[in-house]
């Protein structure tokens, strides 16, 4: 196809793939070696949730076949092993995150558990009638809605800072946001529809300087940058194990200690109690306060194992190979005539969203999947975002470390038959 021949040309993939080995790299995912309507299966999906490597699994395979056990309680052998998995797994996400403590780290069902924790936690204790509570234009709908749920609550006000026409925060609009009445700043890190790498860091400095806690929305940055939450020095931050390789149901929220310790528990029930009696309970200690009732012990040891296996390949190389991929794949859809991409960020990560005059998202994506491409079309969970743009819907394709320029043109090339059909 001419537009991806032109990007050859154009050599932006001449350059070594940044030392990956992808070819050995997709053996680790039994997924990827489908056929899908009798084509090979291209999984551009992986904003949405991405694939899980063999260890993964067989973290989980060995769970449930050698150390099932609940946690925390028994003095029995296997449960003492479920709960040293379970613990050894917090250890790994406080390294991978670079957390000072393993009682900053809690484990949530995913991102939006981890944002209704601290909305209905830190937002009905320290948050009160007046107050003004941050986000951005580019926010998923669960950094939206827990807070719409609090402003109801208590009285509180929404605003919302603007973005560019490329996507991008405006910093200026964000500090004219910030003032007295300001408690609470809650953005995301990479935009799941733009791909915009927001800049955390400068964003909670500005917010420290009024003394306002930041919440940072990571799903879709864990995947693909390293974070440090110590040097972004972020208040809090929220992830998902299923976007990082590893299983659903299980996330992550970090939270800084002294935050945590002064906030009240989110759910009552087992294990987050110290004592019961009818007339007064007395709460655990972190991070179990905010721990209640039996967790997902097997998801909470399959993200540890999916942690263990991107500090394997390297989450710099990861992002080196992925911004190669970002570059090429930008150029071959965006040679497609009539094809706009949404959102051109400076920085981004590799998500590209992009409509195609006079043919529907769903329309792009039925067509896809006759040719075995797996993309997402949608709202994508971020409808404000939609009318920012002035469209119903997009087409994404969310590409990661096991995509391949091969893939990228077997997309690009059914992108520009789709145009050829339905225009
Ligand atoms: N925030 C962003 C930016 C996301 O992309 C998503 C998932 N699409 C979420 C939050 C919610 O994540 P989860 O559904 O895993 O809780």
């Amino acid at each position: 196809m001419k537009a991806v021949d032109e990007t050859d040309a154009a050599g932006v993939w001449d350059r070594p793939q940044a030392g990956l080995d992808v070819e050995r790299i997709r053996e680790d995912f039994p997924v990827l070696k489908q056929r899908v309507h009798g084509k090979p299966l291209v999984y551009f999906d992986n904003a949405t949730t991405s694939q899980k490597p063999q260890v993964v699994i067989d973290a989980l395979y060995t769970y449930y076949s050698a150390e099932n056990a609940s946690i925390h309680r028994g003095i029995h052998c296997l449960s003492e092993q479920a709960t040293s998995a379970y613990e050894g797994a917090r250890s790994k996400i406080k390294r991978f995150l670079n957390a000072s403590r393993e009682r900053e780290i809690i484990f949530v069902r995913g991102t939006t558990e981890a944002i209704n924790l601290v909305a209905q936690s830190y937002g009905r204790r320290f948050i009160r009638e007046g107050d003004e509570i941050i986000i951005s234009a580019m926010e998923h709908h669960s950094n939206i809605v827990p807070w719409q749920i609090l402003c109801e609550q208590v009285g509180s006000r929404l605003r919302v800072v603007p973005i560019n026409d490329d996507g991008e925060l405006l910093i200026e609009e964000y500090e004219r946001h910030l003032n007295e009445k300001t408690k609470l700043v809650s953005v995301v890190h990479v935009s799941n529809v733009l791909g915009t790498i927001n800049p955390v860091k400068q964003v909670v400095e500005i917010a420290h300087r009024w003394n306002i806690p930041v919440l940072v929305d990571g799903a879709q940055a864990a995947p693909h940058l390293r974070v440090d939450v110590q040097e972004l020095d972020c208040d809090f931050y929220a992830f998902s194990g299923h976007k990082l390789y590893g299983p659903t149901g299980i996330g992550v929220l970090y939270g800084k200690a002294e935050l945590l310790e002064a906030m009240p528990p989110y759910q009552g029930g087992g294990d987050m109690i110290r004592s019961v009696t009818f007339e007064k309970t007395l709460y655990n200690t972190l991070p179990y306060k905010f721990e209640a009732g039996t967790p997902h012990i097997a998801g909470a040891i399959g993200l540890g194992a999916a942690v263990d296996y991107v500090n394997g390949i390297g989450l710099d190389r990861i992002f080196a190979y992925e911004q190669e991929l970002l570059a090429y794949a930008t150029a071959a859809l965006s040679a497609v005539k009539d094809l706009r991409i949404i959102g051109t960020a400076q920085e981004k990560a590799t998500i590209i969203s992009f409509v195609l005059d006079g043919v529907h998202a769903h329309e792009i994506g039925t067509v896809l999947d006759q040719e075995g491409i797996a993309i997402r079309t949608g709202h994508h969970c971020a409808q404000p975002l939609m009318e920012r743009f002035g469209v119903p819907a997009m087409a994404r394709a969310s590409l990661v470390f096991y995509n391949t320029k091969e893939e990228v043109v077997a997309l690009a090339r059914a992108v520009h038959e789709v145009r050829r059909v339905f225009q």
